[in-house]
């Protein structure tokens, strides 16, 4: 657990930015006094959420050294269509139908040609079965009509095949690509609120300002290390704030119980796959 040190050396941190900051203010040239005061004060805590958005990172790479994608797959198209199927449901699930589903269809022709019926009652499990479905059809007809029957590694050519947004996109380039990418679920919106590092809803603007608090080689990582403490420990439901290891740099501490006894029976120790 970060100590109440670290928050005091945060403080401290802060506080001797802000007075070198007045020390620039002696002689204001061009900005006014006012404008200037404005835009330093908004560098200093700038650098501040930084610098403690950091620390938990790195509080959250030593709890989860081995974090990774949760879903079972070998390629690029098998991790497209796992994570389309992903959607408004568990990754336990969809490991369980993508087994049967990889082995009766390996190519982007596979899903083209696929039988609905077929692949209904596959993924029927899943939720959204239908609609799941049309996905992987439509998503196998456009790879092979626009790509050669690849899956393409960029964002902006993956968010125009059906079923894909900007998160499913980034889980494929992060996880078969190798190509940083921030992965904005629910998991990952609601820590980044949590944790102050953004008030947006929209997950285009939490992809932006999480990952303007990072370096791009951290995204993928940050992403799957914020994902597995939103499984375990922070839920959207009763976090288990006395038994987090986040709790002196969170500002949402105490959103959960703060009994250790207590958070430590609502912690979930996983494996979710
Ligand atoms: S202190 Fe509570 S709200 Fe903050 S990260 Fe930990 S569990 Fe979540």
């Amino acid at each position: 657990m970060a100590s109440a040190t670290d928050e005091s050396a945060l403080v401290e941190s802060e506080s001797a930015e802000s007075g070198s900051a007045e020390s620039d203010l002696a002689k204001p040239a061009g900005a006014t006094r006012t404008e200037k005061i404005r835009r330093i004060k908004a560098d200093v805590s700038h650098t501040a959420l930084v610098r403690r958005a950091r620390r938990m990172n790195r509080i959250l790479a030593e709890l989860y050294p081995d974090a990774h994608s949760e879903l079972d797959f070998t390629s690029p198209l098998e991790l497209l269509v796992a994570t389309i199927l992903s959607a408004q449901c568990t990754d336990k699930r969809v490991n369980q139908v993508t087994p049967i589903l990889f082995s009766r269809y390996h190519t982007a022709a596979d899903y083209a040609s696929a039988s609905r019926e077929d692949v209904e009652k596959i993924i029927v499990s899943t939720g959204f079965f239908r609609a799941k479905t049309a996905s992987l059809i439509g998503l196998g007809q456009a790879l092979c009509e626009r790509f050669g029957g690849e899956v393409p590694n960029r964002l902006r050519d993956l968010i125009t095949l059906p079923g894909v947004g900007r998160k499913t996109a980034n889980v494929v380039l992060g996880n078969a690509f190798g190509v940083p990418g921030i992965t904005v679920d629910t998991h990952l919106s609601r820590l980044a609120r949590r944790f102050g590092w953004t008030t947006a809803d929209d997950p285009d603007k939490i992809e932006q300002e999480v990952g303007a608090l990072f370096p791009r080689s951290e995204w993928t990582i940050l992403s799957h290390r914020m994902i597995w403490h939103g499984r375990r420990v922070c839920h959207a439901r009763r976090p288990a704030c006395g038994a987090c290891d986040l709790a002196g740099l969170c500002p949402a501490y105490g959103e959960g119980p703060i009994d250790p006894v207590i958070a430590a029976r609502l912690v979930k120790p996983g494996p979710f796959s």
